[in-house]
């Protein structure tokens, strides 16, 4: 998602650019693949629209009017302390949209199909990048080869390209999985996004278009094989429980996905003529769903550094112009994974004094009118030196 976000914006501003998956398309937008959904920040949206892209997407997605937060534990009320996000408070349509993966792919593809300075080569792996005086060469695994400029990787977590190019991490594994699933419910969700703090950690009800919501659950690792292995009866019981009633019967729909969940940092996000972009770069945990929204921000800035320089006749891979990109997108990303870590850290446990202290802050945020404010700023990603593309200007 992140690479052909970037490459989209690259090739509308005039470059040549080639994007290799070792996805097969068809697996990419398939339902199979990939339960997840994402919830979309606004400036996130806005670059989606210059690009082209929301068109296709649009229809499929679902507008967030509300989101509530509250702490508690399951068979306990919760507490009477919660959170309150709204988008009329901000003079706002939505606070974001919640968009299927898959459809967010299928999109993309859509686009990037009629872009004539974007080829797209999938299903091919990219075997290996060099850097060779003032071009790199990559070596793809169907035996083609390309020369660039400069290469950039957006290939994931666990990034081969990363690693062969001797970039470190700064890590860790979180003792959680997400558990993904879709679950239909009888009574509309009109728009409202809930995120219950339990004890195991976050539980969040996205919703979806057609009386739907996904479900980000996250447990702790011990507990979420036998949770995953539940008839669907009892597994339906068991969401039920955590639901709450207010969207009436709950039914889950297709299946049941988990994600180990794990932290990381690259060193680095720059090395001459390579660059690296979204997951491959920084990982962080879904409690506040901004993995994606961090990446498609490092996409919009890396296309308006490279964009720039290129307008102005620099070299485009070169280290000077690269490291602008490094100094805008290391501070945020960095600072937005560590207090993703801290709330789980904060929010993850059933410890009495602990849950005090979070109950209160939760109370304080909602009282307070700027704050709360503050924050929604901050979910839709409308906050600090805004890339180009996020103002909904072109790059
Ligand atoms: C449970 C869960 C819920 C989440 N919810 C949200 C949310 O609500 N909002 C949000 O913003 N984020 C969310 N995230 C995070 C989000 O899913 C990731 O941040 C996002 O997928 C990162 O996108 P990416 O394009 O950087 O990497 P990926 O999605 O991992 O894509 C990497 C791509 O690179 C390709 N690839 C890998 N190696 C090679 C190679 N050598 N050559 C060519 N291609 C290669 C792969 O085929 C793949 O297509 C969630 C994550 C989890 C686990």
């Amino acid at each position: 998602m992140v690479g052909l976000t970037l490459g989209l914006a690259l090739a509308k501003g005039g470059l040549k650019v080639a994007v290799a998956d070792s996805l097969p398309p068809a697996t990419a937008v398939a339902l199979e693949f990939d339960g997840r959904v994402s919830a979309l920040a606004y400036a996130n949206v806005r670059m989606l629209q210059v690009l082209g892209v929301w068109t296709h997407l649009a229809p499929k997605a679902q507008p967030i009017r509300e989101i509530l937060v509250s702490d508690g534990a399951v068979g306990r009320a919760t507490s009477p302390f919660s959170l309150h996000f709204d988008a009329q408070e901000v003079g706002a349509d939505s606070l974001g949209h919640i968009a299927e993966n898959r459809h967010i792919r299928a999109a993309l593809h859509a686009v990037a199909g009629q872009e004539k300075n974007l080829t797209l080569v999938a299903p091919a792996e990219v075997r290996s990048v060099t850097v060779e005086g003032a071009h790199v060469r990559a070596q793809l695994s169907d035996g083609s080869e390309y020369r660039a400029r400069l290469a950039i990787a957006a290939d994931g977590r666990d990034s081969k390209l990363r690693k062969a190019t001797g970039i470190g991490i700064v890590g860790w594994s979180y003792p959680q999985t997400g558990i993904v699933a879709t679950v239909h419910h009888d009574r509309p969700h009109n728009g409202v996004a809930y995120e219950h703090f339990l004890p195991s950690g976050p539980f969040a009800i996205l919703p979806m278009t057609d009386n739907r919501s996904s479900l980000v659950w996250t447990e702790a690792r011990h507990k979420a094989p036998a949770m995953l292995a539940l008839d669907a009866d009892a597994f339906d019981a068991q969401v039920a429980a955590r639901f709450g009633a207010h969207l009436g019967k709950t039914k889950v729909v297709g299946a049941r996905w988990s994600y180990p969940l794990n932290f990381h940092l690259a060193r680095d996000y720059v090395r001459p003529r390579f660059a690296l972009a979204g997951d491959c770069a920084h990982g962080i945990h879904p409690i506040a769903g901004q993995g994606l929204n961090l990446g498609l921000k490092d996409a919009a800035a890396l296309a308006e550094t490279v964009l720039d320089a290129a307008r102005l006749g620099q070299d485009i891979g070169a280290l000077d112009v690269l490291k602008r990109y490094e100094r805008w997108r290391r501070f945020d990303s960095f600072t937005l994974a560590a207090s993703t870590d801290a709330l789980n850290r904060l929010f993850s446990n059933d410890i009495a004094p602990l849950r005090q202290l979070r109950d209160l802050g939760l109370g304080m945020v909602d009282a307070i009118g700027p704050l709360r404010r503050l924050f929604m700023r901050h979910a839709g990603g409308d906050i600090g030196k805004l890339p180009r593309l996020l103002k909904g200007d072109p790059a």
